[in-house]
């Protein structure tokens, strides 16, 4: 039996750990299930370059609690300790045998998915433990070793009689954390923190219920067997080639996401990138209300697939934290502010690389199918729109599919509703007119004269459409849009058949005041340019402010 004093600077660290490390204490347990997992990749990479020459088999991790002696166990099949090892990287704080062994073995590690990489994970274990130990034997032929330390810098290291390999960690829980003794407790972060989780993680067992016999009686119970109760899929849909999966698959990975969701999502995105970053992921496109505030299950980060946060803020472009889904990339650093992490070149990257796949895919189901995209607008315009507004880059790509719908309910790209127009709606500045309305039926009116007048008015009604009208101006040349009930609307012209304009400013002027001495021009405007035929050389109209004066004596409405 040997002692020692753990090599640490800082006096005693502990409960410096304790508070400042991790805010969260739950994730003690995501981190030991990391180290777990971390060593069963180990020995399943050794085994495969024949650097350890044992069975590899088919390993999982085991987490056992013991209410009564106040502990949980977590038990791992890999690739365990010597007790040299147990001395360089368990009793030197922040030294990573995660980075370690990573930077050992290169490129060929590279896609092992090893996790750690702070070396400070373990030490979590304080957080909820007043004492812990870790009782481990190596695949390598030596003796296993028992570690124990109360939580004071102080640790005892002797010999153990364990034979199989890996390790087991027993937290002695403390007082202050007995919620951890619950069940229902653990069952909830491995949920949270390890449903995906790459090697089998074994919690108790459950009762499965098996087909009845061939012979059985209608009465007869169906039989019933008691089996190991398995939390995580260690294959979970975002880790396989798009090309591997059917649309089945992906619905079937949304459900296993969001088990309360029973709205189906209306089309996913699967981002599979390794270069200049490494990101996986399936995003999907909900259906979503005009109240974003009832939107509850965000998008999850992982780090090879290890549940980390679903508060992407400043990883993901604010317009997709929208959507659902997982996106896995060990290249996102964290435990840093947000402010820094949207400065991050990396992170950077990676929102632009997520904002282009997105536009791509919704420019493809656009072009495939036009007729189910207009089905699904509705659906997703506020996404759309939203990002138009936010991301300039974004606003390019949509700009060729965004939709416009008509108070008719046609759907028109930007391009196509210039062409459509471009006769028949522009005004005296040569600006093309996009006439709307924000509401069909009070201004159902306007909108049918305006419809007896041949012009196209759009439905603007998303709430974010103001915005992006002005947005649309600002970028576009020559287009103003008019509401539907604006006086504006009278002023509009028939480009081809303006022969007014043929005369000069003069002449015009001199016409002007020719009729207007004719008729009374208080209460009546006079166009020149406005004509809807060479039958009719000018118009003469009411001003709009009068109309509505008249129309709310008629109505007795008040505005
Ligand atoms: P990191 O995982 O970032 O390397 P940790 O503090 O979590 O740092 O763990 C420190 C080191 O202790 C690991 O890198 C590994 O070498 C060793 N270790 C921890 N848990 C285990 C385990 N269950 N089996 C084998 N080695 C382990
Ligand atoms: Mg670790």
């Amino acid at each position: 039996m040997s002692q020692g004093k753990i090599n640490v600077s800082v006096e005693n660290i502990f409960p410096l750990i304790k508070k400042f490390l991790y805010s969260d204490h739950e994730i003690f347990l995501r981190e030991l299930i990391s180290n777990a997992t971390d060593a069963t990749l180990k020995l399943k990479h050794l085994t495969s370059i024949g650097e350890a020459k044992v069975e590899y088999g088919n390993p999982r991790i085991e987490i056992k609690v013991d209410k009564e002696g106040k502990k949980i166990h977590i038990i791992d099949q890999g690739l365990g300790m010597t007790s040299d090892e147990v001395e360089k990287y368990i009793n030197q704080v922040a030294f990573s045998g995660a980075e370690e062994f990573l930077n050992k073995y290169e490129d060929g590690a590279k896609d092992t998915g090893i996790i750690g990489h702070f070396g400070l994970g373990f030490y979590s274990a304080f957080m909820v433990a007043e004492k812990v130990e870790i009782i481990t034997k190596s695949f390598k032929d030596e003796p296993a070793a028992h570690w124990s330390c109360d939580g004071s810098p102080n640790f005892t290291l002797e010999e153990s009689k364990k034979e199989d390999r890996g390790t087991e960690i027993i937290l002695h829980i403390a007082e202050d954390s007995t919620e951890f003794l619950e069940d229902s407790r653990i069952t909830e972060l491995l949920n949270k923190y390890n449903k995906f989780m790459p090697v089998p993680i074994k919690f108790g067992t459950k009762t499965e219920t098996l087909p009845k016999p061939e012979d059985a009686k209608e009465e007869d119970e169906a039989p019933t067997q008691e089996v190991d109760n398995i939390i995580n899929n260690p294959n979970p849909a975002w880790t396989k080639q798009p090309a591997d999966l059917k649309e089945e698959d992906y619905k079937g990975f949304y459900r296993e996401l969001y088990p309360m969701q029973f709205e189906e999502p209306l089309f996913h995105i699967h981002l599979n990138v390794d270069y200049p970053f490494n990101l996986t992921g399936i995003l999907y496109f909900p259906k979503l209300t005009n109240d974003l505030n009832v939107q509850k299950d965000k998008i999850q980060l992982y780090q090879n697939q290890v549940f980390v946060t679903d508060n992407v803020e400043g990883i993901v472009p604010e317009f997709l934290t929208m959507l659902r889904g997982v996106i896995d990339s060990p290249d996102i650093p964290l435990n840093v502010s947000r402010s820094y992490l949207q400065a991050d070149g990396a992170v950077k990257k990676i929102s632009s690389y997520i904002t282009r796949k997105v536009a791509d895919k919704l420019s493809s189901l656009f072009k495939n199918n036009r007729e189910d995209f207009e089905a699904k607008w509705n659906d997703i315009k506020i996404v759309i729109e939203y990002g138009m507004l936010s991301e300039d880059k974004f606003f390019d790509k949509a700009d060729k599919f965004a939709l416009y719908p008509t108070v008719d309910g046609s759907f028109f790209t930007f391009e196509e509703l210039q062409e459509k127009i471009k006769a028949n709606q522009t005004d005296k500045d040569d600006k093309l007119v996009i006439l709307y309305a924000s509401d069909k039926e009070a201004q159902h009116s306007y909108i049918e004269a305006a419809k007896t007048k041949g012009y196209e008015v759009l439905l603007m009604d998303s709430p974010i459409i103001a915005h992006l009208m002005q947005k649309l101006e600002g970028s576009k040349e020559n287009i103003t849009f008019v509401r539907v009930d604006s006086d504006h609307v009278d002023n509009l012209i028939k480009k081809e058949e303006n022969q007014i304009s043929k005369l000069s400013d003069e002449e015009k002027e001199t016409l002007k005041t020719d009729l207007e001495k004719t008729i009374e021009s208080k209460s009546y405007t006079i166009q020149l340019e406005a004509m809807d035929s060479s039958a009719s050389p000018f118009i003469i109209t009411e001003p709009e402010f009068m109309r509505r004066m008249k129309e709310m004596q008629q109505t007795g409405g008040g505005g």
